[in-house]
């Protein structure tokens, strides 16, 4: 079998890419190590479309950064993923904060993207009262949103597949090599052939790049640590708060989510390993601290969940896309922030790459850009779920309390790919509120073992490795001794 072109990485970068591709008649598919897309980098970010009042000029980040940020209203209306474009502010605490938020006006002037607006003290605390008194004025940019990253890799690759991608999971690239006829993709399960390859593969890209001679960057992850604050924090703030940032970061911000949870962070530090998704205590202090001097209103008490993501920095700092001295094999790494912003951006980018390299873009006349969109039994009226229970019981069942999640969106999602607790988790939500899955867990596990004709032992958290619950007599057998 011989592809078009092989997409390692099923993140937003390659999801976003192998959507990208389906609008032409070519044959691809997207290879990725874990058991479902957007579980690496793209589940774990702060989930903000980055406004134009936050780009450095001069980089592909800015370039592709801005080109990213203007087309999520058109995805999210094609795809059904949740967004909105809430506007953000910066606010400044004293006279040389707010010389800094006219520099960055002026910046956005020069660089020819919106400026956004300058307020003082009486506007800013008539527009978002629970900001800290000291706040002495705050830049309002309102092209910046927030979306739902994980929805937004689901609903891409659903797309591309309806398309004609073909996904393959749980099969990790364990080596490339060139010859005559084109790039070998070694995977854990099969040899690929295929004309080009696009690396998307995120934290590894430098090592994917190096299987196939390509290797002229390196990725260094940079730890990110968010918090996700109780729901009745809900409107605390109603746009994205940035702090004036450093020369190094962007400071811990206050997100309201898509989803209506409040979110602080990110921290970041670089680590060493690549795997190290750990959250910390000197992350949290440092988290708490910053963010009580935006919002004094907020509180580590007010903490349910905690999380940690790794940005994929390269040594140039700056996205590394294009091609490479191996013909063919072409990069899409180094997708730092603003790496979600620019996705969209990121893979009209390699598709022109792809042409310029030889790919040949003949339109693919039966391109669907749209999916069904998933039902959201919790975004419902009383009368509108009235309806839909009427024509399906199973809407009416409830299996996650916190989030409203019912028996038929669980079932829809398993149908849509979910196979993991985790894949129903961020398909539905079920398992994401105040109680972090203590009731539902069960429940969809028996969903998906009945659903997928698994074990019930044989469900897992996120894939191999994660299991929850151990079969009784596996585990007798395995200790050679009687189970408690
Ligand atoms: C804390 C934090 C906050 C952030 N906030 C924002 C934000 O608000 N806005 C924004 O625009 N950006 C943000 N970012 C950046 C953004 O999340 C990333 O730029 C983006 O998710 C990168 O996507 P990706 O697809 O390139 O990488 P990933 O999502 O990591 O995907 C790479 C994929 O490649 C797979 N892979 C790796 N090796 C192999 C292999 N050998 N074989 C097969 N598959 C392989 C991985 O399993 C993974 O699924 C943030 C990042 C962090 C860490």
């Amino acid at each position: 079998m011989r592809y078009d072109v092989v997409i390692i990485g099923g993140g937003v970068t390659g999801c976003a890419i192998a959507r990208e591709l389906m609008r032409y008649r070519v044959r691809a598919v997207l290879i990725e190590k874990d058991c479902d897309v957007g579980c690496g980098t793209s589940k774990a970010n702060s989930g903000i479309i980055h406004g134009s009042t936050h780009f450095v000029p001069g980089t592909l980040k800015w370039r592709l950064g801005w080109a990213g940020n203007q087309q999520w209203g058109r995805l999210s209306e094609e795809l059904g993923f949740g967004f909105a474009r809430i506007g953000d502010l910066t606010v400044a605490f004293g006279e040389d904060e707010v010389d800094q938020l006219r520099e960055f006006q002026w910046r956005c002037e020069r660089s020819g993207v919106p400026r956004g607006e300058l307020w003082g003290p009486e506007r800013v605390r008539a527009e978002e009262p629970n900001l800290s008194g000291a706040v002495v004025g705050a830049l309002f940019c309102p092209t910046t949103g927030v979306v739902n990253p994980y929805e937004a890799c689901f609903s891409l690759i659903e797309s591309a597949r309806r398309n004609g991608l073909e996904l393959r999971v749980d099969n990790p690239v364990l080596g490339i090599r060139a010859d005559e006829n084109g790039l070998w993709v070694q995977t854990e399960h099969e040899l690929i052939n295929s004309r080009f390859v696009v690396n998307a593969a995120g934290l590894y890209a430098d090592r994917v790049a190096e299987m196939a001679g390509a290797a002229n960057f390196t990725i260094t992850p940079r730890k990110g640590e968010e918090y996700l604050l109780d729901k009745r924090l809900q409107g605390i703030v109603s746009r994205i708060i940035y702090p004036c940032p450093s020369s190094t970061s962007k400071g811990v911000l206050v997100i309201p989510t898509f989803d209506g949870t409040v979110m602080v962070g990110p921290t970041a530090e670089e680590v060493d390993d690549r795997e190290d998704l750990s959250t910390t205590a000197t992350g949290a202090e440092h988290v708490f601290s910053k963010v009580g001097r935006l919002v004094p209103g907020i509180s580590e008490r007010d903490c349910i969940a905690e999380f940690a993501g790794l940005r994929a920095v390269s040594d140039t700092e700056d996205f590394v896309i294009g091609a490479t001295t191996v013909p063919g094999f072409i990069n899409a790494a180094g997708i730092q922030s603003p790496g979600l912003t620019a996705a969209p951006a990121i893979a009209e980018f390699v598709i022109g790459v792809l042409e310029t390299e030889g790919l040949a873009l003949e339109p693919n006349e039966e391109f669907l850009p749209g999916i069904e969109k998933p039902v959201q039994v919790a975004a419902l009226t009383t009368r509108e779920r009235q309806d839909l229970a009427a024509t399906d019981p199973s809407f009416a069942q409830v299996v996650c309390r916190c989030e409203l999640v019912t028996r038929g969106e669980v079932l829809d999602s398993i149908q849509r790919g979910a196979r993991t607790l985790d894949g129903l988790k961020f398909r539905t939500r079920a398992g994401m509120g105040r109680c972090q899955g203590a009731f539902c867990s069960l429940r969809c596990m028996q969903l998906l073992s009945d659903s997928l004709g698994l074990p019930f032992a044989a469900i897992t958290k996120r894939g191999e490795g994660s299991w929850l619950v151990i079969d009784r007599e596996d585990l007798e057998r395995r200790s050679g001794e009687p189970a408690p």
